[in-house]
């Protein structure tokens, strides 16, 4: 008898939390390594929300809390999504949870049986992906394509949608290619789902950086297209909006009350709650007005230094970047940059199983980390299925100015640096995240 279930073998994972391990030892062997391989804001939670948790917590706050979420903050999620989305919400459909992340896990959990479709962007938070192979639900990936600027439309939808299809994910703005689907796009993708589809099928709206949208532009959700939000799971979280990753608070909202039962009940089969002091200073951070400057600023930052990368990147040859238009990343094509420095044919001559695990993406992100010192992430990390002959990485700009500065004159080397490459290649010990660990 195996020890694990099968099941297990299909559970995907974030390299962004694998790659620590690479970075640890590229700076035990003396290196300084450039981190553009974050996935959380750089800045601190506000003090308001903080201090809120320490006074809770002194107060004796620290039981057991309603599996469903605090009345108080589902209220006050109701009311935000409410006046954000323009649409009625009842604090009977939100479900408050670990992160948004656990979110996706409950949607999979709830509504994919083995064998339906589900359709996902790629390159996408590569935990979608994880999830489709682990339910042993059929992965159909919704390729993202940087022509158009990362969005996608109704027509790419229709092509992928079948009888079969039972979930579709939709994230925007759009980790990790910085995409944002406007109102248009929305309400003529909403157009397909109504028309190929009955009322069973799910749609998991990932709004977690819903804040995080340049140049004037505002979030818009599927969920406010009328016919939509009685087929949405709205997700979205404090994680990035307050740069509160680490107190993993996330939430829903369903389309029914009776959907949020059942959400109810994953969180008491798998953590009960969340802490009430953390809900409570989840509260506090969307009721503090002080809160709205401090992300304004937050914004504003991101925008300056994605201005700066996407030019700094254009300006080197073999790179092309699209400007994103929401969240905290770029993702630049490589393929000239892999076709200079000859990973494409290297890659070739790899044997089966490492072509298997690496990619030329992948070749080129363990080449900037382990030659020249600057931490990303590869088009592979967001979803491997179909990935085959696309050339991105992912650059985080949740980092300082000078971090970003050194960051790019770094890959600017490294896009010139055959010798060094060729260096690399011949020593074969690093061709994807991880390797020669045990
Ligand atoms: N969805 C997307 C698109 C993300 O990028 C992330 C985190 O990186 C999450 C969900 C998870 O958010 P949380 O940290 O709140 O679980």
């Amino acid at each position: 008898m195996d020890l694990f279930s099968k099941r297990t073998q299909f559970l995907g994972t974030e390299s962004a939390f694998k790659i620590g391990e690479d970075i640890r030892r590229c700076e035990e062997s003396g290196m300084t390594v450039v981190r553009l391989n974050l996935g959380e804001p750089d800045f601190s939670s506000p003090e308001n929300v903080n201090e809120v948790a320490v006074n809770e917590i002194r107060k004796g706050n620290t039981h057991y809390a309603d599996p469903q979420g605090i009345v108080s903050l589902r209220e006050r999620i109701a009311e935000q999504v409410s006046e954000t989305r323009g649409i009625a919400v009842d604090p009977e459909r939100v479900v408050v949870s670990i992160g948004a992340k656990s979110i996706i896990s409950y949607t999979f959990l709830g509504y994919v049986n083995r064998g339906d479709e589900v359709i996902y962007p790629s390159p996408g938070y590569p935990i979608y992906e994880s999830w489709v192979t682990f339910m042993e639900a059929k992965p159909v990936p919704l390729h993202l394509e940087e022509s158009k600027r990362f969005r996608f439309d109704a027509g790419d939808l229709e092509r992928l949608m079948s009888p079969k299809t039972k979930l579709i994910v939709i994230n925007s703005p759009s980790n990790p290619t910085g995409g944002v689907l406007t109102a248009d796009d929305l309400a003529e993708i909403s157009q397909i789902i109504l028309k190929k589809s009955d009322g069973n099928i799910r749609i998991l709206s990932d709004e977690i950086y819903e804040d995080i949208i340049f140049d004037g532009r505002r979030h818009k959700s599927i969920a406010s297209i009328p016919g939509m939000t009685e087929r949405t799971v709205m997700m979205s979280g404090h994680s990035k909006s307050y740069a509160m990753t680490g107190w993993r608070l996330g939430y829903a909202v369903l389309p029914t009350a009776e959907e949020a039962m059942l959400f109810r009940q994953f969180n008491i089969n798998f953590i009960s709650c969340v802490s009430p002091f953390i809900q409570e200073a989840g509260k506090a951070a969307f009721e503090n007005s002080e809160n709205r400057t401090i992300v304004a600023s937050m914004v504003g930052e991101f925008q300056k230094r994605r201005d700066f990368v996407v030019d700094a990147l254009n300006d080197i040859a073999g790179i092309e970047c699209v400007k994103p238009e929401g969240a905290f990343y770029v993702f630049p094509n490589i393929r000239g940059v892999c076709e200079y420095l000859g990973i494409i044919d290297a890659y070739e001559t790899l044997s089966p199983e490492i072509r298997d695990i690496s990619s030329p993406s992948s070749l080129f992100q363990m080449f900037l980390l382990y030659h020249h010192g600057v931490a990303t992430m590869d088009r592979k990390s967001f979803g491997a299925i179909e990935s085959e002959g696309q050339h991105y990485i992912r650059l985080s700009t949740a980092t300082s100015m000078d971090v970003l500065r050194e960051g790019v004159r770094r890959i600017g080397e490294a896009a010139e640096d055959h010798d060094g490459f060729r260096e690399f290649f011949k020593r074969g010990e690093h061709f994807y995240l991880g390797a020669g660990e045990d």
